[in-house]
Protein backbone atom coordinates (compact mmCIF):
# COMPACT_ATOMS: atom_id res chain seq x y z
CA UNK A 1 0.00 0.00 0.00
CA UNK A 2 1.22 3.49 -0.82
CA UNK A 3 0.01 7.10 0.53
CA UNK A 4 0.93 9.90 -0.46
CA UNK A 5 1.13 13.35 1.26
CA UNK A 6 -2.17 15.66 -0.11
CA UNK A 7 -3.16 12.70 -1.99
CA UNK A 8 -3.96 9.98 0.62
CA UNK A 9 -4.00 6.55 -0.45
CA UNK A 10 -2.82 5.39 -4.02
CA UNK A 11 -2.35 2.73 -6.73
CA UNK A 12 0.79 1.07 -5.46
CA UNK A 13 2.21 1.36 -8.55
CA UNK A 14 1.89 4.91 -8.92
CA UNK A 15 4.97 7.42 -9.85
CA UNK A 16 6.01 9.05 -6.60
CA UNK A 17 9.27 10.43 -7.30
CA UNK A 18 11.39 11.69 -9.46
CA UNK A 19 14.14 10.33 -10.93
CA UNK A 20 16.39 13.46 -9.48
CA UNK A 21 15.20 13.51 -6.17
CA UNK A 22 17.69 13.23 -3.32
CA UNK A 23 16.42 11.01 -1.16
CA UNK A 24 17.17 8.26 -4.32
CA UNK A 25 20.04 9.85 -5.53
CA UNK A 26 21.99 10.16 -2.29
CA UNK A 27 19.57 8.44 0.37
CA UNK A 28 18.86 12.60 1.48
CA UNK A 29 15.94 12.09 3.57
CA UNK A 30 15.07 10.04 6.95
CA UNK A 31 11.90 7.70 7.54
CA UNK A 32 10.43 6.10 10.50
CA UNK A 33 9.08 2.57 10.60
CA UNK A 34 6.01 1.68 12.91
CA UNK A 35 3.87 -1.31 13.66
CA UNK A 36 0.36 -1.37 12.28
CA UNK A 37 -2.39 -3.33 14.46
CA UNK A 38 -5.84 -3.45 14.32
CA UNK A 39 -5.54 -0.54 11.66
CA UNK A 40 -3.40 1.40 13.54
CA UNK A 41 0.03 2.66 13.88
CA UNK A 42 1.31 2.15 17.41
CA UNK A 43 3.59 4.87 19.35
CA UNK A 44 2.76 7.49 16.44
CA UNK A 45 3.58 10.16 18.57
CA UNK A 46 7.11 8.73 19.16
CA UNK A 47 7.58 8.28 15.83
CA UNK A 48 6.25 11.50 15.09
CA UNK A 49 8.84 13.36 17.80
CA UNK A 50 11.68 11.50 16.36
CA UNK A 51 11.41 12.67 12.88
CA UNK A 52 11.09 15.70 14.03
CA UNK A 53 14.92 14.89 15.73
CA UNK A 54 15.93 13.69 12.50
CA UNK A 55 14.45 16.62 10.19
CA UNK A 56 16.17 18.82 12.23
CA UNK A 57 19.38 17.40 12.43
CA UNK A 58 19.59 16.75 8.69
CA UNK A 59 18.29 20.71 8.21
CA UNK A 60 14.99 19.25 6.43
CA UNK A 61 11.72 21.09 6.91
CA UNK A 62 9.13 18.58 7.22
CA UNK A 63 4.96 19.52 6.78
CA UNK A 64 3.32 19.99 9.72
CA UNK A 65 2.85 17.50 12.14
CA UNK A 66 -0.53 16.96 11.85
CA UNK A 67 -0.26 16.84 8.15
CA UNK A 68 2.41 13.67 9.02
CA UNK A 69 -0.55 12.23 11.43
CA UNK A 70 -3.00 12.39 8.97
CA UNK A 71 -1.30 10.56 6.35
CA UNK A 72 -0.48 8.14 9.08
CA UNK A 73 -3.45 7.38 9.99
CA UNK A 74 -5.34 7.02 6.54
CA UNK A 75 -2.79 4.79 6.09
CA UNK A 76 -2.82 2.86 8.64
CA UNK A 77 -6.50 2.81 8.42
CA UNK A 78 -6.79 1.53 5.00
CA UNK A 79 -4.74 -1.85 5.97
CA UNK A 80 -6.36 -4.99 7.39
CA UNK A 81 -7.49 -4.95 10.99
CA UNK A 82 -6.73 -8.64 11.30
CA UNK A 83 -3.03 -8.22 9.93
CA UNK A 84 0.26 -6.84 11.29
CA UNK A 85 1.56 -3.88 9.09
CA UNK A 86 5.02 -2.39 8.87
CA UNK A 87 4.50 1.32 8.11
CA UNK A 88 7.07 3.32 6.38
CA UNK A 89 6.96 7.51 6.74
CA UNK A 90 9.28 8.77 4.22
CA UNK A 91 10.61 12.42 3.86
CA UNK A 92 13.27 13.45 1.35
CA UNK A 93 14.73 16.08 0.60
CA UNK A 94 13.29 16.17 -3.00
CA UNK A 95 14.24 17.03 -6.57
CA UNK A 96 17.99 18.44 -7.24
CA UNK A 97 16.83 20.47 -10.09
CA UNK A 98 14.95 23.15 -9.12
CA UNK A 99 15.68 22.45 -5.85
CA UNK A 100 12.05 20.94 -4.72
CA UNK A 101 9.54 20.63 -1.49
CA UNK A 102 10.54 17.74 0.68
CA UNK A 103 8.88 14.25 -1.16
CA UNK A 104 6.01 12.61 1.48
CA UNK A 105 4.55 9.29 1.46
CA UNK A 106 3.84 6.07 3.07
CA UNK A 107 3.68 2.88 2.93
CA UNK A 108 3.18 -0.37 4.42
CA UNK A 109 3.89 -3.88 3.73
CA UNK A 110 2.64 -7.16 5.69
CA UNK A 111 5.06 -7.93 8.65
CA UNK A 112 7.70 -10.51 7.37
CA UNK A 113 7.46 -14.09 8.99
CA UNK A 114 10.81 -14.50 9.47
CA UNK A 115 10.55 -10.97 11.34
CA UNK A 116 7.64 -12.68 13.59
CA UNK A 117 9.11 -15.85 14.29
CA UNK A 118 12.09 -14.51 15.51
CA UNK A 119 10.18 -12.76 18.87
CA UNK A 120 10.08 -16.65 19.68
CA UNK A 121 12.87 -18.59 18.28
CA UNK A 122 15.73 -15.85 18.40
CA UNK A 123 18.73 -14.59 16.91
CA UNK A 124 22.06 -15.33 16.60
CA UNK A 125 24.14 -12.17 16.67
CA UNK A 126 27.34 -11.96 14.95
CA UNK A 127 29.64 -8.65 16.45
CA UNK A 128 30.61 -6.58 13.97
CA UNK A 129 32.60 -3.27 14.35
CA UNK A 130 31.85 -0.09 13.58
CA UNK A 131 35.15 1.43 13.33
CA UNK A 132 33.83 4.61 15.90
CA UNK A 133 34.52 5.68 19.16
CA UNK A 134 31.62 4.72 21.32
CA UNK A 135 31.36 9.01 21.92
CA UNK A 136 32.88 10.45 18.54
CA UNK A 137 29.36 10.68 16.98
CA UNK A 138 28.06 13.15 19.92
CA UNK A 139 31.05 15.58 18.89
CA UNK A 140 30.56 14.96 15.15
CA UNK A 141 26.80 16.17 13.94
CA UNK A 142 28.20 15.74 10.33
CA UNK A 143 27.88 12.08 11.21
CA UNK A 144 24.20 12.12 11.99
CA UNK A 145 24.26 10.13 14.92
CA UNK A 146 20.66 9.80 16.42
CA UNK A 147 19.23 10.62 13.09
CA UNK A 148 17.42 7.59 11.39
CA UNK A 149 18.16 8.77 7.80
CA UNK A 150 17.74 7.29 4.10
CA UNK A 151 21.22 5.99 3.84
CA UNK A 152 20.55 2.77 5.35
CA UNK A 153 22.75 0.78 2.77
CA UNK A 154 25.49 -0.17 5.90
CA UNK A 155 22.85 -1.26 7.67
CA UNK A 156 21.86 -3.78 5.47
CA UNK A 157 25.43 -4.66 4.01
CA UNK A 158 25.84 -5.39 7.91
CA UNK A 159 22.75 -7.73 7.86
CA UNK A 160 23.82 -9.48 4.64
CA UNK A 161 27.28 -10.05 5.82
CA UNK A 162 25.77 -11.79 9.11
CA UNK A 163 23.90 -14.09 7.30
CA UNK A 164 25.76 -15.14 4.88
CA UNK A 165 28.16 -16.23 7.72
CA UNK A 166 24.98 -18.11 8.99
CA UNK A 167 23.49 -15.76 11.48
CA UNK A 168 20.52 -13.47 11.87
CA UNK A 169 21.72 -10.55 12.13
CA UNK A 170 24.92 -7.98 13.21
CA UNK A 171 25.70 -6.44 17.00
CA UNK A 172 27.54 -3.17 15.87
CA UNK A 173 30.81 -2.32 18.31
CA UNK A 174 32.42 0.96 18.83
CA UNK A 175 36.04 1.16 18.31
CA UNK A 176 37.12 0.96 22.05
CA UNK A 177 34.81 -2.00 22.95
CA UNK A 178 31.31 -1.20 23.54
CA UNK A 179 27.84 -2.65 22.21
CA UNK A 180 26.05 0.03 20.41
CA UNK A 181 22.62 -1.32 18.50
CA UNK A 182 21.64 -3.68 15.67
CA UNK A 183 21.43 -2.62 12.30
CA UNK A 184 17.48 -2.06 12.24
CA UNK A 185 16.73 -2.58 16.10
CA UNK A 186 17.89 -1.47 19.64
CA UNK A 187 20.19 -3.90 22.70
CA UNK A 188 18.09 -4.11 26.06
CA UNK A 189 19.33 -6.88 28.64
CA UNK A 190 18.48 -7.65 31.90
CA UNK A 191 20.72 -7.11 34.91
CA UNK A 192 19.22 -8.74 37.51
CA UNK A 193 16.28 -6.57 37.87
CA UNK A 194 17.52 -4.05 36.00
CA UNK A 195 15.88 -3.81 32.61
CA UNK A 196 19.00 -1.76 30.72
CA UNK A 197 19.92 -0.30 27.32
CA UNK A 198 22.77 1.57 25.65
CA UNK A 199 22.71 5.37 26.18
CA UNK A 200 21.92 7.00 23.14
CA UNK A 201 23.14 10.96 24.19
CA UNK A 202 26.90 9.31 24.61
CA UNK A 203 26.61 7.09 22.07
CA UNK A 204 24.68 8.76 18.73
CA UNK A 205 22.81 5.35 18.47
CA UNK A 206 18.84 5.75 17.00
CA UNK A 207 16.70 6.55 20.01
CA UNK A 208 14.52 3.52 19.67
CA UNK A 209 10.89 4.27 20.13
CA UNK A 210 10.51 0.77 21.62
CA UNK A 211 13.37 0.38 24.25
CA UNK A 212 12.16 3.49 25.20
CA UNK A 213 8.74 2.77 25.68
CA UNK A 214 9.76 -1.05 27.40
CA UNK A 215 12.10 1.07 29.86
CA UNK A 216 9.40 3.32 30.97
CA UNK A 217 7.05 0.23 31.96
CA UNK A 218 9.87 -2.24 33.48
CA UNK A 219 8.33 -1.20 36.94
CA UNK A 220 5.30 -3.44 35.04
CA UNK A 221 7.33 -6.17 35.09
CA UNK A 222 9.10 -5.99 38.50
CA UNK A 223 12.29 -3.87 36.90
CA UNK A 224 13.64 -1.18 36.71
CA UNK A 225 15.15 0.53 34.13
CA UNK A 226 18.80 1.59 33.37
CA UNK A 227 21.54 3.00 30.47
CA UNK A 228 24.53 1.51 30.37
CA UNK A 229 27.57 0.77 28.23
CA UNK A 230 28.59 -2.53 28.40
CA UNK A 231 31.07 -5.07 26.25
CA UNK A 232 29.71 -7.56 23.85
CA UNK A 233 31.25 -10.36 25.75
CA UNK A 234 29.65 -9.32 29.19
CA UNK A 235 26.23 -9.63 27.85
CA UNK A 236 26.85 -13.77 27.81
CA UNK A 237 26.42 -13.30 31.93
CA UNK A 238 23.62 -11.00 31.26
CA UNK A 239 19.86 -12.23 32.36
CA UNK A 240 18.50 -12.07 29.48
CA UNK A 241 18.82 -9.63 26.25
CA UNK A 242 16.81 -8.73 22.98
CA UNK A 243 16.98 -7.23 19.92
CA UNK A 244 13.85 -4.43 19.76
CA UNK A 245 12.31 -3.03 17.17
CA UNK A 246 8.80 -1.49 16.02
CA UNK A 247 7.99 -4.33 14.01
CA UNK A 248 10.17 -6.83 15.50
CA UNK A 249 9.06 -6.34 19.15
CA UNK A 250 11.66 -8.09 21.17
CA UNK A 251 13.60 -10.88 19.74
CA UNK A 252 15.35 -12.82 22.25
CA UNK A 253 19.07 -12.92 21.39
CA UNK A 254 20.11 -16.72 21.32
CA UNK A 255 23.76 -16.21 21.03
CA UNK A 256 26.82 -13.55 20.45
CA UNK A 257 29.84 -14.89 18.30
CA UNK A 258 28.43 -18.25 18.72
CA UNK A 259 28.06 -18.40 22.37
CA UNK A 260 25.14 -19.10 24.48
CA UNK A 261 22.98 -15.85 26.06
CA UNK A 262 21.33 -16.60 29.00
CA UNK A 263 17.19 -16.55 28.23
CA UNK A 264 14.22 -16.65 30.23
CA UNK A 265 11.70 -17.30 27.62
CA UNK A 266 8.67 -16.24 30.41
CA UNK A 267 10.41 -12.95 30.72
CA UNK A 268 10.50 -12.84 26.79
CA UNK A 269 6.41 -13.15 27.13
CA UNK A 270 6.16 -11.38 29.43
CA UNK A 271 7.87 -8.24 27.14
CA UNK A 272 6.17 -9.26 24.29
CA UNK A 273 2.82 -8.65 26.05
CA UNK A 274 3.67 -5.33 27.79
CA UNK A 275 4.29 -4.52 23.76
CA UNK A 276 1.33 -5.57 22.74
CA UNK A 277 2.93 -8.26 20.44
CA UNK A 278 0.85 -11.88 19.86
CA UNK A 279 3.93 -14.06 20.31
CA UNK A 280 3.19 -16.67 16.77
N1 LIG B 1 18.38 1.27 15.77
C1 LIG B 1 18.32 1.38 14.43
C2 LIG B 1 19.59 1.68 13.69
C3 LIG B 1 17.10 1.23 13.76
O1 LIG B 1 17.04 1.35 12.44
C4 LIG B 1 15.94 0.94 14.51
C5 LIG B 1 14.61 0.76 13.89
O2 LIG B 1 14.37 0.88 12.78
C6 LIG B 1 16.03 0.82 15.88
C7 LIG B 1 17.27 0.99 16.49
C8 LIG B 1 14.80 0.51 16.71
O3 LIG B 1 13.96 1.62 16.77
P1 LIG B 1 12.42 1.49 17.06
O4 LIG B 1 12.26 0.74 18.32
O5 LIG B 1 11.96 2.90 17.17
O6 LIG B 1 11.81 0.78 15.89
Amino acid sequence: MVAVLGLGVVPADTPILRADDLGALRGDGIFETMHVRASRAALLDEHLDRMTVSAQRLDLTPPPRADLADLVSATAAAWPADQEGMLRLVLTRGAETPPGPPTVFATVTAVPDSMRQARTAGVALLTASLGLPADLRRGAPWLLGGAKTLSYAVNMASQRWAQAAGADDVLWVSSDGYALEAPTSTLVWLDGKVLCTVPVEATGILAGTTAAWLLKHAPDLGFTADERMIAPSALLAADGAWLTSSVRGAAPIRTVDGAPVTQDDAVTAAIATLLGFDLP
